[in-house]
């Protein structure tokens, strides 16, 4: 059950202590407590833990201080989306929003190679009216002899240049805590020019320790990856872990799924599941064609297979599309093959504006047929 406060309400006050003393004296009930420092106010949700089938919601509505109380009946407690369930399905970092409404590009380098190619990379992003890119600077790979990253050597110069050409937000994986140290510290450093999205790739999709450090911070909002072999239920409930720590500006990316029945595709295409995720819960849903695809393969159309699937995401909903791009494939120390060229950004840009187009016509549509 979760138990809505009044915005603003002031935890000195008797209102509150009055609201606790009695939640906490409830049998069998653990109260947990989560914050949501919007812009103009403070939000406070108690999430009652326990046996609440037994509490009536009409009473706990009737206590001091409570705003409204949402009866919850699903696994994911926060992200879950439940009945009657009128909390937001957005948050805004660093001036971006992120919403089940919302659609952001973050184009950009798999990983980063060298000054030159992120500065040309933000700079395209730039001209092309682009505010968020994604930078691996930490790659978990199958084989340890391969490059595995620069590491914290090569934050100062992205950073330093994604505030040079204005880009907002910067989606980057991290395998272990003190990554996001590195991170925090480099911009604080550098004077925070830019903002970082956490990425949680597909290999540490159940590495629940990293989950926990991640969502127990607050500082930067989560891309969590599913899990490339688990269930999608299971991928949910990792992302439930990091709202479960105090972390809720998470993001849910689909990726694939590893089968061979994806052939000639690295992965399975799996953004079919667009919909359901935003149905489930109240995440934001990321598609990632490129390591879906992984291959820069035409169809008989001439449009690339890339591209083709990054529009079927859009259409079904997708509010985020994390693609590689590369100054230089061939140069590219990671999935270079994959990658979509700085003169393919315009028409990327184009051929998503006009899916995004088609998917609001169709809920339109679907909303009028609904109404007649
Ligand atoms: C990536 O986005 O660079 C990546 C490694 O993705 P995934 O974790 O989905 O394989
Ligand atoms: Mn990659």
């Amino acid at each position: 059950m979760i138990v809505i406060l009044k915005p603003d309400i002031d935890k000195t006050g008797p209102e509150y202590l009055a609201l606790m003393e009695h939640l906490t004296h409830l049998p069998s009930i653990q109260v947990r407590r989560h914050e949501e420092r919007g812009v103009h106010q403070v939000l406070t949700e108690l999430y009652l833990i326990g046996n609440t089938a037994a509490l009536s919601k009409e009473d706990i509505q009737g206590l001091p201080g409570v705003d409204r109380v949402v009866r919850i009946s699903e696994p994911y407690r926060v992200l879950g989306r439940h009945k009657d369930d009128s909390r937001a399905t957005h948050f805004d970092y660093n001036g971006v929003r992120f919403g089940q409404d919302t659609l952001n590009i973050f184009a950009g380098l798999c990983a980063v190679d060298t000054p030159q190619h992120v500065e040309l990379m933000m700079k395209a992003l730039r001209d092309n009216g682009q505010v968020c890119t994604r930078m691996g600077a930490y790659k978990p790979r199958t084989n340890p002899y391969s490059f595995q990253g620069h590491g914290k050597n090569c934050l100062p110069y992205v950073f330093e240049l994604a505030g040079k050409y204005g880009i907002k937000v910067i989606a980057m994986e991290v395998t272990h805590e003190s990554h996001i140290d590195e991170i925090r510290d480099t911009l604080k450093l550098t004077g925070n020019p830019t903002g970082v999205m956490l990425q949680i790739g597909t290999r540490n999709t159940q590495n629940f320790e990293l989950l926990k450090i991640a969502g127990r911070q607050q500082d930067f909002p989560v891309l969590l990856k599913r899990g490339f072999g688990i269930t999608l239920e299971e991928s949910l409930n990792a992302a439930e872990y990091l709202a479960s720590e105090g972390n809720r500006k998470v993001v849910f990316g689909l990726r694939g799924m590893k089968t061979n029945m994806g052939d000639p595709h690295r992965n399975l295409v799996d953004f079919a599941h667009v919909p359901v995720v935003k149905r489930l819960t109240r995440m934001p849903v990321c598609i990632d064609p490129s390591h879906s695809v992984g291959s820069r393969d035409r169809a008989p159309d001439r449009l690339l297979d890339l591209m083709h699937v990054t529009a079927q995401g859009v259409i079904a909903g997708a509010n985020m599309i994390l693609v590689d791009f590369h100054p230089a494939p061939a140069k590219a120390l990671v999935d270079g093959p994959q990658a979509l060229l700085l003169e393919e950004l315009p028409h990327f840009i184009e051929d998503v504006r006009i899916a995004r187009e088609a998917y609001e016509a169709r809920v339109k549509l679907g909303d009028r047929v609904r109404a007649e």
